[in-house]
């Protein structure tokens, strides 16, 4: 049989105090629901996965949560914790067995703790991970004092994935629907006579719950660092034809041969864009074979660009070209090409450096035969928008 799990992200999470639902905040460049998620899509034994969320967040899940290797469904939650389950329940496939039930403000479950909990599950019905508590423990009295001190070696504090046998969630599940109120649903299959077996948790496995959880959970996960990456384009300079730099036309009698607009300044800075996420080469996305992209402007490629990294969770943070030209002098140009990229790119003006160069008379760009520019781009991880 292949697991079923059943993430639940039913509440807001008012104890964050942030306007964003805690889902959606992030951690290392990705939403907490979504690295809750991956924990489970990446185990060999699950077979499906359904998150449940508050009714207004259903039709953003697949985008928070992204693309998953096993099926994954999304359903609104319910007023109370156990109300969600019941939902994420019945969105389960019937053969679905053992069913595991996490809260999604645990990303840090891993593959080993999963497989304790599963184990667990098909040989004693019902499991919970949890972890011994390292405080002594005081049961404190309305007047606040301590009525008494628990023995700590008995004291075990309860995380998730718990597991059940799929029978043993329904009758707690059941059990939850009569009226028996309970934070987790190990507290109603025990309230159902089910005996709850236990197994080792994780003290990786924390519950994003205060601010200083999300801040310490994202100095141990920094993410990934940006990227950069270098372009260089050259064309070769014909009579009769405009030269086009960063959408601005320079005035002169030669321009770029080329199938393009020959613009050499987006053509290095979408390569070196390309370059940065890993995403081949201009001439891959844009071939001149391709009567698409004959005469195609510069900035229209640069956008375009732009968004192909964007899909791969890049965004460009800031660039720095080169242009070398032997003549006419750049000079006059360099601020509107910065301004043009700076709109294109959605960047601030001083996250675009534009220089001229000439080439000293020296070779076929010196002696004024060719156009070339050079680039360098950093990109920064896009946070996830629902
Ligand atoms: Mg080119």
């Amino acid at each position: 049989m292949s697991v079923g799990v059943i993430v639940v992200a039913g509440g807001r999470g008012e104890r964050m105090g942030t306007p964003v639902p805690k889902q959606l905040l992030e951690i290392g460049g990705k939403p907490v629901l979504r690295r809750s998620v991956e924990a489970f899509d990446a185990h060999p034994r699950v077979g499906t996965i359904v998150v449940v969320l508050p009714e207004d967040l259903v039709a953003s899940g697949r985008a928070i949560v992204g693309a998953t290797s096993r099926p994954c469904a999304f359903v609104a939650g319910g007023p109370r914790r156990q109300d969600s389950t019941a939902n994420g329940f019945a969105a389960l496939p019937a053969g679905a067995d053992p069913v595991l039930v996490h809260d999604a403000a645990r990303p840090f479950a891993d593959e080993a703790l999963i497989t304790r909990v599963i184990d667990a599950a098909e040989a004693h019905g019902a499991a919970v991970p949890a972890v011994r508590a390292r405080d002594t423990v005081k049961r404190v009295a309305a007047d606040g004092f301590v009525g008494s001190t628990l023995p700590r070696e008995e004291i075990w504090l309860a995380q998730t994935p718990q597991g059940f046998r799929r029978d043993v969630l329904a009758r707690a599940i059941a059990r939850g629907q009569l009226g028996v109120e309970a934070t987790d649903e190990a507290a109603l299959a025990e309230a159902a006579g089910q005996g709850v077996f236990v197994v080792e948790g994780g003290v990786e496995n924390i519950k994003i719950t205060t601010p200083g959880d999300l801040a310490s959970a994202r100095a141990r996960h920094p993410g990934p660092l940006g990227r950069v990456g270098t372009g260089y384009d050259l064309h070769r300079l014909i009579d009769g034809r405009p030269l086009v730099l960063a959408g601005v036309v320079v005035a002169t009698d030669r321009g770029p041969l080329g199938h393009s607009d020959g613009d050499v300044v987006c053509h290095a800075i979408a390569d070196a864009m390309f370059g940065a996420a890993g995403a081949g080469d201009i001439g891959a996305h844009f071939p001149d074979t391709d009567p698409a992209w004959k005469d195609a402007a510069g900035l229209d490629l640069l956008e375009r660009a732009a968004a192909i990294v964007g899909a791969r969770g890049w965004s460009v943070t800031s660039l720095d070209v080169t242009v070398i030209l032997e003549r006419p002098k750049l000079a006059p140009h360099v601020g509107a090409v910065r301004e043009r990229l700076a709109a294109a790119l959605g960047l601030p003006a001083d996250a675009v450096g534009v220089k001229g160069k000439t080439n000293e008379g020296v070779d076929a760009v010196g002696r004024g035969e060719a156009v070339a520019a050079h680039a360098v781009v950093v990109l920064a991880p896009r946070p996830v928008r629902p």
